[in-house]
């Protein structure tokens, strides 16, 4: 790839996704597939002012071994290391960013039942650090390309050529053309105006219907802010941009309201395997069946993970027409597949969109509506007729989506 339009894509991650501030420091979490990117991108976070950048590389045939060899016991630990990580987080307002190159196949063989009973044993103790960071600092998810992914996306090539064509992939869909600066004001403006439209009707369900069977209604929160884009931490009032890429508009609706059946439109990609051609069903805002025709008992698991496991924290609207979907590949990566058409996601929502939430604690977020849980999963139910209708409190119904595409 060349190194000019690494560059311009190193700087929309430093200046648009963290939005670095002078004096403050800098995580970057990546793996060992692209080290010259990375320090392009620790390069320009100097630039901007950045006064400590430290790197955490990881491995993931080594965090694999880690998984397989260890017992319950040491996975579930919470070393004073990690712990002071977390308060010195909290001290310096620490901004992060990840630079996702995983394998999709990469946790083969490890024992879900033993990772998701440490991730339980090990959450309350990082939960409060979790809330307490939630919000204040910057953060982004952005992805490059590692050869084991790109060699799935794109199982014709081998090496160097998928990898190049995954790099092709990850630009194009993070708008890394002559300007992505600008595009991407653009882009964040584009979706704040639906934002600010859905915002204004106020509904109070949102219900959806395609011919693959999904049959679906969703109760909104009546303090509940649909966001996309761009967005401001808390306190210190910094634009940053979570994701790049990001086509999405999305709230996290009242919990206990959400009736009838979704059926997936793209496999999921969770702990290391895919689960495929799924539905599930709701009563009274709570998963009550899922099938899968691929890794059912996965699925069964993540959303009995804890008691929020099986409700909603999130959905959110994508036009079918999005550049994500239109590169027609299925990424096997969230970030991507994600934004590539409209979902949902089970488990812990975001207080963020609950209006005033500032003025909120995390209690009462909770008591507002908004789901809590150690997951957050999305998955995709997007498809080309998929229709999406508001209804307004006094049952006034305003068309959202038609032909899988925004209509308002
Ligand atoms: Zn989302």
């Amino acid at each position: 790839m060349q190194q000019e339009r690494l560059e311009k894509y190193a700087r929309l991650l430093v200046d648009v996704g963290l939005n670095v501030q002078k004096g403050q420091e800098v995580i970057v979490r990546c793996g060992l597939d692209q080290p010259d990117f990375t320090a392009m991108v620790v390069e320009e976070c100097y630039k901007r002012g950045a006064s400590r950048v430290k790197v955490e590389w990881s491995y993931m045939p080594v965090s694999r071994l880690n998984a397989i060899y260890r017992s319950l016991e040491t996975l579930s630990e919470f070393s004073a290391i990690e712990e002071e990580e977390f308060k010195r987080r909290l001290k310096k307002d620490t901004a992060i960013i990840w630079l996702d190159s995983e394998d999709p196949d990469g946790m083969t063989g490890v024992d879900d039942e033993k990772m998701a009973a440490a991730n339980k044993a090990k959450f309350p103790f990082v939960k409060p650090y979790r809330d307490a960071l939630e919000n204040k600092y910057q953060w982004c998810i952005a992805a490059v390309p590692g050869r084991e992914w790109a060699e799935k996306v794109f199982p014709e090539l081998k090496g160097a050529d998928a990898i190049e064509k995954l790099w092709e992939a990850i630009l194009y869909t993070a708008r890394v053309d002559d300007d992505p600066i600008k595009a991407w004001d653009r882009h964040n403006a584009e979706l704040l105006k639906h934002c600010k439209l859905l915002n204004s009707y106020k509904f109070e369900s949102l219900e959806y219907k395609s011919k693959n069977g999904t049959d679906f209604k969703v109760g909104l929160n009546p303090k509940g802010l649909f966001l996309g884009g761009g967005e401001e931490t808390l306190g210190t009032k910094v634009y940053f941009n979570p994701n790049i890429p990001s086509e999405e508009v999305f709230t996290s609706p009242m919990r206990g309201k959400a009736e009838g059946v979704v059926v997936a439109t793209k496999p999921l990609s969770y702990q290391g395997k895919l689960i495929e051609n799924f539905s599930v069903k709701f009563k009274d805002g709570k998963v009550v069946e899922v099938h899968a025709e691929k890794n059912q008992e996965l699925l069964e698991k993540m959303v009995t993970m804890d008691e929020g496991a099986s409700y909603l924290g999130e959905v959110a609207l994508i036009g079918y027409d999005s550049p994500i979907n239109n590169t027609g590949i299925l990424f096997y990566n969230t970030l991507f597949d994600e934004n590539a058409s409209c979902h949902l996601a089970l488990g812990r929502g975001f207080n963020n969109c609950l209006e005033g939430f500032e003025n909120y604690s995390y209690e009462q977020c909770k008591e507002l509506g908004i789901n809590d849980s150690m997951i957050h999963v999305d998955f995709m139910i997007g498809s080309r007729d998929l229709e999406i209708t508001g209804v307004t409190k006094d049952g006034k119904r305003v068309p959202v989506f038609k032909n899988g595409d925004w209509v308002i």
